[in-house]
């Protein structure tokens, strides 16, 4: 079954202790879509200027991602920068430039609107919204967010909480909204606020699944070289809701293991800068890392 991904398509410019590489392609919705396309077809909502390269573009067309709901405005593209400290966990935002996100509200193309699986990759809830009111009756909607949303758009975010199935957010922003020490006790006070189900990711160490009445702790995959964690948290939502749509069932048992995909997915990402893994990153792979999670966390009797 297919998904709709909507969320910034972005210029990046990351700087980490050993490397430095600008104007890469970046945005949640980037990484969530191409992460989604090795399980389902996916459809793209997002927007970008006319400094936007076409080999980015193919790089979408080759992953088989559906542009139609890619607009090209005039203007500049959305630009993000950031830098990574040693702990690879730590990252500080230098430079937001909204440029033609600024005036974003899009019209959904017509085949668009009836897609059953929905990813709402990070950018103002508002906009998320505005998305969501346009497809009817979505069988499993995800929204992402961050920290920047809940410090400006508090209100927004809560409204959504109440129209979306699962909420994916990282660990200090879990604690930030529901002014909680414990990932535990906050994992179950966001599923109040309306998700059917709340995946906490707590970056290299793991992610925390909360379901109806039902709890899963997952692993994070051991990884030797990582080069930029840009995105993984989109890959993770994405190889997630993408998992999800290929077997459309949302039995604990299926969650779980969409976590996994989602954490494999991710666990490619940051091996290279920009989506340059991801590019390369074939089916077999993606199996045999699922296998060596399983083998990993597995401990007998
Ligand atoms: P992640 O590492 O999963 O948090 O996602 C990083 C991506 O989010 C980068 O590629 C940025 O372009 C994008 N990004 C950063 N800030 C924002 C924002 N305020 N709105 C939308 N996308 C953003």
């Amino acid at each position: 079954m297919s998904i709709l991904v909507a969320g910034s398509v972005a210029l990046d410019s990351v700087k980490t202790p050993l490397e430095n590489h600008d104007r890469m392609l970046g945005g949640s919705a980037s990484y969530a879509a191409v992460a989604a396309s090795f399980f389902s077809p996916v459809k793209m909502v997002g927007i970008v200027g006319e400094d936007f390269p076409v080999d980015y573009l193919e790089l979408f067309e080759r992953r088989g991602v559906d542009l139609l709901g890619l607009q090209r405005a005039k203007g500049k593209t959305f630009a993000w920068s950031g830098e990574y400290e040693w702990d690879l966990n730590i990252r500080r935002t230098l430079s937001v430039e909204l440029n033609v996100f600024e005036k974003f509200r899009p019209d959904l193309p017509e085949g668009y609107r009836e897609t059953p699986y929905v990813l709402l990759g990070n950018i103002a809830p508002a906009l998320q919204l505005h998305v969501l009111d346009q497809v009817p009756q979505p069988r499993f909607v995800v929204a992402d967010t961050m920290d920047l949303w809940i410090q400006t758009a508090q209100e927004d975010l809560k409204a959504l909480l109440k129209r979306v199935d699962m909420l994916i957010l990282n660990d200090g922003e879990a604690r930030e909204l529901t002014k909680q020490t414990s990932l535990i006790k906050a994992g179950w006070q966001l599923q109040q606020m309306g998700p059917r189900y709340v995946a906490i990711k707590k970056g290299e160490h793991g992610c925390l699944l909360f379901g109806q009445g039902e709890f899963f702790s997952a692993p994070a995959y051991p990884l030797e070289d990582i080069h930029d964690p840009t995105g993984a948290g989109d890959c993770f939502a994405g190889g997630l809701l993408g998992f999800l749509a290929t077997n459309d069932s949302f039995s604990f048992a299926e969650l779980k293991r969409a976590v996994i995909f989602g954490s494999v997915l991710a666990s490619f990402n940051v091996e290279a800068f920009s989506l340059g893994r991801l590019q390369t990153l074939t089916q077999s792979e993606i199996q045999e890392r699922f296998k060596k999670f399983r083998e990993l966390s597995e401990f007998g009797l």
